[in-house]
């Protein structure tokens, strides 16, 4: 017994169930805290609580079934480990049958339990990693096949029959190439060839499917290997049929807004959110000479003018905050650096959860129709044959000049009419045209002689008006009358004719009780009358009765 390597206790049992220590071996003596001591003592005296219990109930068990009793156990030795254990206990008899002696051999078990509990913990594993690629295989959206080294299918996943429509038992032990199209053959032979040497290939493939049609497929193709040696070739396929089909319908669109980009009068712009320009039409060249990938990436007010650029950042901001789209007026420059007069029409663009996306500009080069508004301005107020103003834009004047009047002032302004002697004979006799030629050039001679002391208008025909709005006295508006006559008395060279003309004057001064604008219309009007009458070339001053 000393030599055993297990522990041995032999216990004496005393009436009324009472154990006491009879015999400890050496391992015992080692393995556990029990020493010479405890021999006679029980184990109750020797054992701490919990542990005395349990090995109590096993002796008692022997000697009331009078039969073995083995149990497992676990505990901490004096070093700290944990040991586990299985002991047997076998009842000693003496001749009348009674049961003496318990003998207890307590095995170390520890090394099988950390066997037994890695064994435990690798199959759990492995039940793991069976069901993970189980599922990664089975529940995969994208179909996966397996291949022998002869290309044969050997597996398939649910997704190969939704792709091709062959369930398992049509497609299992064909040759996988026998689904692939003539044309592409000779790569998936190459793809399969590929995966057998060890590498791993990816390519778009197409292959017919049960009902007869062509479905492309991308494919990528990777070896089975198990012991460092292919014994087999993975494919994972996914159905890219509808993805080619919308990016062809991607690249047509794209193709017809380039060409309508292209082509466009307008130029077309698009900005991010923080006004940057994202895309610039190729017509920036046509229309304003800039090249449009000079745009790209700048902000959108820099090639505008400082005066629009406030009101224009107002407007596209407001534009994004509202969703509203919104035209504008303002002027950029072309590359000779000439301000253009522009139309923007602004919309902005969100996508489906209302994000704002970018900015669509149309912008449409307005110079001309400018050019026509303030042309229709002017004529309001111009006459078109001499550019003169005309009685619309004099009379005007004449109320500004009669209210600027004050009793204090000393100046007095003069109203002088004119109208050339005998025009129509210059018309029947020369022509419209050269008429229209006179008319200009006497409104070109009384401009020069009136300057800046006064106001020229042609108010119809070939009657002209004047304006001096201050003037000292009715001599000054005399002289200048006499001057005005002098002048037009030069001849004047029309092709190869000289023409005499002469006109008649009528002139009227203010006077207090007279300052209104008809009056003084009317009363030079009445003086030009006299001057007529008094057989033209002259002038005459209205007198006040
Ligand atoms: P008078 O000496 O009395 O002024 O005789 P007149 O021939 O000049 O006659 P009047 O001033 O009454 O007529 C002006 C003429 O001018 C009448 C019309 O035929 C002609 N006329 C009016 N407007 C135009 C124009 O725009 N161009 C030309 N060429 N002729 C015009
Ligand atoms: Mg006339």
């Amino acid at each position: 017994m000393e030599g055993l390597s297990d522990m041995v206790f032999v216990m004496k049992v005393e009436s009324g169930f009472e154990f006491t220590y009879d015999f400890v071996n050496r391992a015992a003596m080692e393995g556990t805290d029990i020493t010479q001591a405890a021999l006679g003592k029980t184990i109750k005296e020797v054992c701490v609580r919990d542990q005395s219990n349990f090995l109590y109930e096993q002796y008692k068990e022997v000697v009331i079934s009078k039969n073995r009793v083995t149990f497992e156990d676990s505990y901490i030795s004096h070093t700290g480990e944990k040991f586990y254990s299985k002991t047997l206990l076998t009842p000693l008899f003496n001749d009348s049958g009674q049961c003496e002696q318990i003998v207890g051999v307590v095995k170390d078990i520890t090394k099988e339990k950390v066997a037994e509990s890695d064994r435990k913990i690798a199959w759990d594993r492995l039940h793991e990693s069976k069901e993970r690629y189980h599922s990664l295989f089975h529940h995969n959206s994208d179909a996966i096949i397996s291949l022998d080294l002869n290309g044969h299918i050997t597996n398939g996943n649910v997704a190969v029959e939704s792709i091709s429509g062959y369930s398992p038992s049509e497609y299992i032990d064909s040759a996988w190439d026998s689904f692939v199209v003539e044309e592409d053959k000779q790569l998936a032979e190459k793809l399969f060839m590929g995966a057998i040497s060890g590498s791993t290939e990816n390519s778009n493939l197409t292959v017919h499917n049960k009902a007869g049609d062509k479905i492309c497929l991308s494919i990528k193709v990777t070896p089975l290997i198990i012991n460092e040696q292919v014994i087999g070739v993975y494919c994972i396929l996914r159905d890219i049929t509808e993805l080619l089909k919308s990016q062809k319908l991607l690249e047509e669109s794209q193709k017809r807004f380039q060409i309508i980009a292209e082509h466009a009068n307008d130029l077309i712009t698009l900005m991010d959110e923080k006004g940057k320009i994202i895309y610039a039409s190729p017509s920036y060249k046509k229309i304003l000479g800039h090249d449009s990938q000079d745009y790209t990436g700048k902000y959108f007010l820099h090639n505008v003018h400082p005066d629009d650029r406030k009101r224009l950042e107002g407007v596209f901001i407001h534009s994004i905050n509202s969703g509203e789209s919104f035209t504008v007026e303002i002027r950029q420059y072309n590359h000779q650096n000439e301000t253009v007069w522009s139309q923007s029409h602004g919309a902005p663009v969100f996508d489906n959860r209302n994000n704002f996306i970018h900015m669509l500009v149309l912008t449409r080069d307005i110079s001309l129709q400018k050019e026509y508004e303030m042309k229709l301005k002017d004529f309001a107020f111009q006459d078109p044959l001499t550019e003169l103003p005309n009685r619309r834009l004099f009379n005007e004047r004449l109320n500004q000049a009669l209210e600027a009047l004050t009793g204090e002032n000393k100046d007095e302004l003069a109203v002088i009419m004119l109208d050339i002697d005998r025009f129509k004979e210059v018309n029947d006799e020369l022509g419209h045209d050269m008429g229209d030629r006179v008319i200009v050039e006497f409104g070109r001679r009384i401009t020069q002689i009136v300057r800046e002391k006064g106001i020229v208008a042609r108010i119809g025909g070939d009657e002209f008006i004047i304006l001096l709005p201050n003037i000292g006295s009715a001599d000054e508006a005399v002289s200048i009358a006499k001057d005005i006559q002098q002048y037009i008395r030069k001849p004047w060279q029309a092709n190869d004719r000289q023409l005499y003309i002469t006109t008649s004057i009528g002139i009227a001064m203010s006077q207090k009780q007279y300052n209104t604008a008809f009056s003084l219309l009317k009363n030079a009007d009445v003086a030009l009358y006299e001057a007529k009458n008094r057989g033209r070339d002259s002038y005459n001053l209205w007198k006040y009765k």
